[in-house]
């Protein structure tokens, strides 16, 4: 049907989003020994200013996620919503930054691919088995379950059977939480993203919601602070002396482009804060 095939498409997503950064960490633009396990080559050559593109999406975005983990001590839960083959799970283990559990929720199709990826490549498995103690990890090809790590198999368009899934796998609602949708929203119609929005700000007291997305409204669906950066001013925020140190690995002709590129992408955050972390100021 034409909707299973728009579906598709939007799966085949996750892909591009890996590749692309494959080939920016394979130029230097950031450190991800990990990605390499997610995408098979490096790929066509992608022009400067996506590749810069990337890196202020990355850099931005785990800005953001970072300070609302080290705010909260660890003692929190991450919600990567629409995680496609996102290696974050695996920089948090190796910079001490992990949260009490990370979970990510993908079509079921995507994250049988993920599993199956983590059980056969050892680097990626390794971590897994380190931070589990207990005899309770479940590894199918619908779902992972872990001490630590968690990956959901949901259509993100269907809130009730989204909310069952996440509370089976033992999800928190008293815990702080980062929610966080990269490129993710986008594929929804205005309503179902709402009914998102809406359904995390209901059930979590203190949490914050990251999302990188290109320019729209963000709705205000029960949160109770909300915020949204371009990704032009993003980038002039980003340490200077890593973004010179980025800038001279490849000559960009057409600077203008990269600008242009850039306003029209932006990361919003909404952020609720019954515990008091902070959690408005961390972009400040
Ligand atoms: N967030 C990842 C990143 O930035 O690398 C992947 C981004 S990719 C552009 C979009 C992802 O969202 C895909 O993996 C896709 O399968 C997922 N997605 C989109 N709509 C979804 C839905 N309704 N339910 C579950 N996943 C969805």
């Amino acid at each position: 049907t034409y909707m299973d095939t728009a579906d598709e498409a939007v799966r085949a997503t996750c892909d591009d989003a890996t590749i692309c950064k494959r080939f920016a960490t394979s130029k230097g633009y950031w450190k991800d020994p990990y990605i390499q396990y997610f995408a098979r080559s490096v790929g066509e050559r992608k022009a400067p200013e996506i590749n810069r593109g990337y890196y202020a999406r990355v850099k931005g975005v785990n800005h953001l996620l970072d300070a609302f983990i080290r705010n909260s001590e660890c003692n929190c839960q991450v919600i990567n919503l629409g995680a496609g083959l996102d290696t974050t799970f695996w920089r948090l283990k190796d910079e001490n930054l992990l949260p009490k559990k990370f979970f990510e929720v993908d079509f079921p199709t995507v994250v049988a691919r993920k599993i199956h990826n983590i059980k056969t490549k050892p680097p990626l498995s390794k971590h897994l088995i380190e931070t589990h103690s207990t005899d309770s990890l479940i590894l199918d090809t619908q779902s992972l379950d872990s001490d630590r790590y968690c990956i959901i198999g949901a259509d993100l368009r269907d809130i009730s059977a989204l909310d069952e899934k996440l509370k089976k796998f033992h999800l928190n609602p008293d815990l702080p939480t980062v929610l966080l949708s990269e490129c993710v929203l986008v594929y929804m119609t205005p309503s179902q993203s709402s009914n998102l929005l809406r359904w995390a700000a209901e059930i979590f007291h203190t949490a914050m919601f990251i999302n990188y997305e290109q320019k729209e409204r963000f709705l205000k669906t029960g949160w109770e602070h909300a915020d949204a950066l371009d990704m032009m001013t993003v980038y002039s925020m980003l340490p200077q002396d890593d973004v010179a140190r980025m800038e001279c690995l490849e000559f960009l002709d057409e600077k203008e482009l990269l600008q242009q590129l850039l306003q029209h992408y932006n990361i919003c955050w909404a952020s609720k804060d019954k515990l008091n972390l902070g959690n408005s100021a961390v972009c400040k």
